[in-house]
């Protein structure tokens, strides 16, 4: 079977019944990227640069981040990278003495783009770096844990501000890049149909948008099954992006732990969703799944899943779209 799935390494990924879909790889560290190239991905769904603010005292410069974002964006080979602006706080640690030492509510507290915000020359110098990557192949800047219209607009005007700056400085830039913001938190989603004109794409963080859905922690264990995916309130959510993407003709994809999980595959086709990004261990596992998927008959489906009260319900409604 293993070696089956590594025939599929350099296939594209398309469903039985011949609909395109597109497999982004998540990547934390250079190896990733190694990674999601080996496995064939459509280019980089997410790069989370807290690595490169994390174990360390003082934070890293706009050089090194420049580096390693070039890096990264040359390593994929003309193929898009997503490059995440820094998303600390809450269950991401951090040494370098910018999150608060204290904060009653972490996950509702100063992450995230909020953080970003509060120190802005700390986050001007990470956009340099990225724009300066910009140079050397396709990025995608994405915003994490967007909650209001106001965070968009600001992250903008610092971009802009930005790449104007490094114009005048006669540094090179790209031409065009991409702006996106990450759908994780509840406000966000049902926002987006007024926001989205101020983006190029959208993410769907589903391991936080189901953490704030249903107010149940991501790492809380005693929470039991509260916290779950397939929570309808969760599921009307991802379709509700995924539907105002598509009237407005921008990409959607969905990053979350979800994406990579196959007992998901069929779900979030039928929801309509065309872009996944995962971790680059899975990319193969779900190629192959999609490979089994008919899109038509889970696209007309899908109406069972969103009219589920239920956890039980939507059992129902995946069950009848195997058949
Ligand atoms: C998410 O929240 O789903 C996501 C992809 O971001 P992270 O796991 O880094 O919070
Ligand atoms: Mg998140």
């Amino acid at each position: 079977e293993a070696r089956a799935l590594l025939r599929l390494k350099n296939a594209a990924t398309v469903t039985r019944d011949g609909a395109e879909i597109r497999l982004f790889a998540n990547a934390e560290m250079p190896a990733d990227v190694t990674n999601a190239r080996a496995w064939g991905a459509d280019g980089i769904g997410l790069y989370r640069t807290e690595f490169l603010f994390l174990q360390r005292k003082e934070l890293p410069s706009e050089d090194e981040q420049f580096t390693a974002y070039r890096d990264l964006v040359l390593g994929m080979g003309g193929l898009p990278s997503t490059l995440r602006t820094l998303d600390l706080g809450a269950d991401k640690a951090d040494s370098s003495g910018l999150t608060l030492d204290y904060e009653p509510n972490p996950a509702l507290g100063l992450r995230g783009v909020r953080l970003s915000l509060r120190y802005p020359q700390l986050f001007a110098t990470q956009l340099r770096a990225m724009l300066r990557a910009s140079a050397y192949g396709p990025i995608r800047i994405l915003v994490p844990m967007v909650s209001a219209f106001e965070e968009i607009v600001a992250v903008r005007t610092l971009l802009d501000r930005c790449a104007a700056e490094l114009r005048s400085e006669g540094v090179a830039i790209a031409d065009h890049f991409e702006f996106g913001a990450m759908i994780e938190v509840p406000a966000a989603a049902i926002m987006l149909p007024l926001m989205i004109n101020q983006l190029d794409f959208v993410a769907i963080g589903t391991n936080d948008l189901v953490q704030y859905t249903v107010a149940a922690d991501r790492g809380n264990d005693a929470l039991g099954t509260l916290y779950d995916p397939l929570h309808p309130a969760v599921l009307r959510l991802i379709r509700l992006t995924i539907v105002t993407g598509k009237r407005a003709r921008k990409p959607v994809s969905l990053c979350g732990e979800m994406a990579g999980d196959t007992r998901y595959t069929a779900l979030l086709l039928a929801l309509g969703l065309t872009d996944f990004s995962m971790h680059p261990g899975t990319l193969l596992e779900v190629r192959q799944s999609i490979a089994e998927c008919d899109l038509t008959s889970l696209r007309k489906k899908s109406v069972l899943l969103l009219r589920a009260r239920t956890r039980a319900e939507i059992d129902t409604a995946l069950a009848a779209m195997q058949e």
